[in-house]
């Protein structure tokens, strides 16, 4: 996996209405699954793309991967 290089359309999606769940959905599987990403849920992603996380520690992934510097 590079992560160095991300790709301009982010594939981790944060569900704001589930963000005090630190939840990070995956728009991969919501296709694949024909659902819409708003009603995926953790158990759904089979890639292992969404996962459950600590904000704090997310937001260093953010930066430290994707150069945010507006988080
Ligand atoms: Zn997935």
């Amino acid at each position: 996996m590079d992560l160095e290089k991300p790709k301009e359309n982010n594939i981790a999606f944060i569900d704001s209405q589930n963000l005090h769940f630190g939840t990070i959905k995956c728009d991969m599987c919501a296709i694949l699954l024909a659902k819409n990403i708003r009603d995926m849920e953790l158990a759904d992603c089979s890639c292992g793309q969404a996962w459950e996380v600590d904000l704090a520690k997310f937001y260093i992934y953010l930066k430290e991967n994707y150069q945010v510097n507006n988080a």
